[in-house]
């Protein structure tokens, strides 16, 4: 098959009576759903087990989306004997054979495409919009990733030198495993999975407990583009004991995880001992937290930076990565920017994202709720609340994790609510003395993901480009929405490993180099 160059997959334009229609019938199709079993996937045989993992709606935790088989130990131990047979073949299919699998499975996604999106609504709460992104960058890894492993199949130019033939190429690493997170349950799983596949590893993916519907959508649609048995097994189960079990197991490769910092640390200890038997030292990739600032100059836009703040820090009810959890705003423009956020965000439309107009859905499950709400509370000793402040009346209405969309000002860049990751509807606005300071406090904290300048000034602009020290700087734009082979995405400190997803180093990361020299 020869390959059009890249380019990303188009969003869906709601506007248009058509387009709605046809989401409306694949809710009406993931609902006629609703309480499907899913088994396992081992060696591409189906596996029922008794226990449970019920994926629940989190705007109405008393629909169940699919009752999911769970793993123990011993199923982990069939995967890896699977994966590891599994290994022995497709590490040898020509790269570019494993690459058209990919290409495949985009146009079965893309034919699906809004099957998988309200799957999303319903199974995690992501509006139409943010839903119909994530299936756009689930085929965008594919068709990326793809036309990668075409690149690198082509032997590395070396320097000649008389008498000796030289090369360089890649090969695979082994059997890896794959945990993605719940936040972008089809793209980042499709792409963490999808990238380590197309190098030649195969592997076990555990996606989130919370969505692993949609994971096994995607399973059945590698499956349907022809990846043979054992090379993606899909594994549900408990991160405490499946998870650690396989990150500690002596066989296991690599590990590609996503997810918060406390289980990415906890994954790079594990993976760090050396298990009797084991041969390798493991591979961790780890995309982790973010503590994502927005800092607006005296000279900005300003209607500009507040529309960039309000999508930043509430799109997804601000469970991104990517998030704006921080603006840090030019004292001259603090009062009039604080106005401007709090307008637009009190037009947010809150409700079950099944509606079309609704913008603000529920946070995950229980416990992000109640996380939430205790970062609100610690909020109020620590900052003035200008908007929101608590769970919504929906929620109490519902039984669903809905929460206000919510601001503090003047808080201080070493409080808590400045400093750690609340992954939910929470902003924290900070006052810079100047652009300076602004820059200083926005590199005050151990992450080092995405941030966002808005200024009109140029010697500005260029100072952030040199010292706002995060892995994806955008200047007068959002810090979030990365596109796949535009804006490579990963960050630095506690926010990971700088693996940058969707740009040309990505598949490095699954795998290995071997130079070939042979006298002449
Ligand atoms: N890549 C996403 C973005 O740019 C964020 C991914 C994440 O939250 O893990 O918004």
């Amino acid at each position: 098959m020869a390959v059009v160059p890249f380019q990303n997959e188009p969003l869906t334009d709601f506007s248009l009576p058509q387009n709605r229609e046809a989401f409306r019938r694949a809710l009406e199709l993931v609902q006629s759903r609703f309480g499907r079993e899913y088994p396992l996937i081992i060696g591409g045989e189906r596996i029922m087990t008794r226990d449970r993992i019920l994926s629940t709606n989190p705007a109405n935790p008393k629909e169940v989306i699919g009752s999911v088989a769970k793993a123990d130990r011993d199923l982990a131990d069939k995967a890896m004997a699977a994966a590891l047979a599994a290994f022995q073949d497709w590490s040898r299919v020509s790269p570019k054979a494993r690459a058209r699998i990919l290409l495949k499975a985009a146009a079965i996604m893309r034919r699906r495409k809004h099957e998988f999106s309200a799957t999303m609504v319903v199974e995690i709460g992501k509006s139409w919009v943010e839903a119909d992104a994530d299936t756009a960058e689930a085929i965008d890894f594919l068709e990326y990733y793809a036309r990668e492993m075409y690149r690198l199949s082509e032997p590395q130019p070396l320097t000649r030198i008389p008498g000796e033939d030289n090369e360089l190429y890649y090969i695979p690493l082994g059997v890896g495993l794959i945990i993605p997170p719940w936040n972008f349950p089809c793209a980042i799983t499709v792409g963490m999975t999808a990238s380590a596949i197309v190098a030649g590893n195969t592997v076990i993916l555990k996606p989130s407990s919370l969505t692993p519907v949609v994971a096994a959508l995607f399973a059945e649609v590698m499956e349907e583009a022809g990846l043979p048995p054992g090379v993606l097994n899909y594994l549900p189960g408990p991160g405490g004991s499946v998870g650690d079990y396989l990150v500690g197991h002596p066989q296991t490769r690599f590990i590609s995880f996503t997810g918060s910092k406390e289980v990415g640390l906890r994954i790079n200890e594990v993976a760090a001992k050396t298990a009797p038997g084991q041969r390798w030292i493991k591979r961790v990739v780890a995309e982790m937290g973010g503590k994502d600032a927005i800092v607006v100059d005296r000279e900005a836009d300003l209607d500009a930076a507040a529309d960039g703040i309000v999508a930043s820090a509430y799109g997804f009810q601000g469970q991104k990565c990517s998030a704006c959890s921080r603006a840090i705003i030019h004292q001259d423009v603090y009062e009039e920017m604080i106005e401007r956020i709090v307008e637009r965000t009190k037009k947010l439309v809150q409700g079950d994202p099944r509606d079309p107009e609704v913008h603000q859905g529920p946070v995950a499950d229980e416990s992000a709720f109640k996380s939430i709400l205790h970062y609100i509370e610690i909020g109020k000793q620590e900052g003035r609340l200008v908007l929101g402040g608590g769970p919504s009346p929906l929620a109490s209405e519902t039984g669903g994790y809905f929460i206000q969309p919510t601001i503090f000002a003047d808080v201080d860049s070493r409080a808590r609510i400045g400093q750690e990751e609340i992954f939910g509807p929470v902003l924290a606005i900070m006052k810079a003395k100047d652009f300076e300071d602004a820059i200083r406090i926005a590199n005050d904290t151990e992450y080092g993901l995405t941030g966002s300048v808005y200024s009109r000034n140029r010697a500005n602009l260029e100072y952030a480009r040199r010292h706002f020290f995060v892995g994806n700087l955008y200047l007068n734009r959002k810090s979030t929405g990365a596109l796949v082979g535009v804006h490579p995405f990963g960050g630095f400190n506690m926010s990971g490993t700088d693996s940058k997803t969707g740009g040309h180093d990505y598949l490095l990361l699954f795998l290995q180099a071997k130079a070939v020299s042979e006298k002449l």
